[in-house]
């Protein structure tokens, strides 16, 4: 059974070569076939010249796949484009930086061979190696996000996983703009099993994440995953109503029963503006949802490929 690696790379000149001597050397005799598909997220290092290197003079197997994107576009876009032109029965996510060690995807084989039944293996961190406040703010957006959406998202589940081809073809026909491939991954179901993992120390260059990006990226979770925020305006506007009708009340009774007018200028002002604020907010959630209607509507390509390195007579 064929192997395919995808390898998403982001301004990765330091790691690509590393990665690829790596998991040849740690598969030399455990695994026969085996392709690497190397996804060229837009970097704008030297990641293109060391893949081409790699492609063109390494590449004794002829097993080597390099996607050179025309920009970049996130690596859910590169993971996406890795599934299209993976040849393989079996199929693994893994990033270049070797935080994601070749020998745990000896130990997903293993576990995938020893049952029939499974369909995919998951690396889940056990402890995860960053500050106490960031590991705390994740898993409380994995209680919340589970909370609220139809799929299970597993706190500490990454990317980093080994999938049967049936799984991929069903991953590939959620063909959505917007991608959040946990949900995804969840969304399409099969067996899957979880075994533990610690991240390495990466080998070379920076991670990708700031909090910025992680807050995106867990809004994206959010609006891709669930409705409940909207239905979160409902019930403000529900509650809203249900308020003001009691005030409204209060007010008709005094005047009618006491004569007392109720003076408030600056109350009516407060609450116009108390009004007008969860209106807009309100309206914003919706134009979440009709913005990402609106890209996807507009049936805007996932990526778009430059290039496409692939078999001897390509070069
Ligand atoms: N990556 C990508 N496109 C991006 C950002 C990251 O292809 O826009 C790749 C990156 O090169 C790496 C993997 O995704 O192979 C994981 O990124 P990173 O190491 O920055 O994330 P972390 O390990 O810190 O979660
Ligand atoms: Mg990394």
């Amino acid at each position: 059974m064929k192997l395919s690696l995808i390898v998403p790379c982001y301004n990765e000149e330091g790691n690509v070569e590393k990665f690829f001597n790596e998991v040849n050397r740690v598969f030399e005799t455990k695994v026969e076939d085996y392709e690497f598909v190397f996804v060229n997220d837009g970097s704008t290092d030297k990641t293109y010249q060391k893949l081409k290197y790699i492609h063109s003079e390494l590449n004794s197997k002829n097993n080597v796949q390099v996607l050179t994107f025309s920009r970049n576009f996130g690596k859910e876009s590169a993971i996406y484009a890795g599934l299209t032109k993976a040849k393989g029965d079996l199929v693994c996510l893994i990033d270049a930086d070797l935080q994601q060690r070749p020998e745990v995807v000896l130990e997903m084989l293993d576990v995938l061979n020893s049952d029939e039944d499974f369909d995919c293996v998951t690396a889940y961190q056990e402890k995860r190696k960053e500050n106490a406040a960031i590991s705390f703010v994740k898993s409380s957006f994995y209680k919340f996000i589970n909370k609220i959406s139809d799929v299970d998202f597993v706190n500490g589940a990454s990317d980093f996983r080994l999938m049967k081809r049936p799984m991929v073809d069903a991953i590939l026909q959620m063909s959505e703009f917007h991608r959040f491939s946990k949900g995804i991954f969840s969304y399409v179901g099969f067996n899957t099993q979880y075994i533990p993992y610690t991240v390495a120390e990466r080998e070379s260059g920076e991670s990708k994440w700031g909090v910025r990006k992680l807050i995106k990226y867990a809004l994206e979770g959010i609006f891709a995953f669930s409705t409940m925020p909207l239905k979160i305006s409902t019930f403000i506007g529900l509650f809203a109503s249900f308020v003001s009708i009691i005030y409204l009340g209060v007010v008709v009774i005094q005047k009618i029963f006491w004569g007392i007018d109720v003076p408030g200028y600056a109350t009516i002002v407060a609450l116009m503006l108390l009004i007008g604020g969860l209106v807009l907010f309100c309206l914003g959630i919706i134009g979440e949802y009709l913005s990402k209607m609106y890209v996807q509507v507009k049936n805007r390509p996932i990526y778009i490929l430059k290039e496409h390195l692939d078999d001897k007579e390509d070069r």
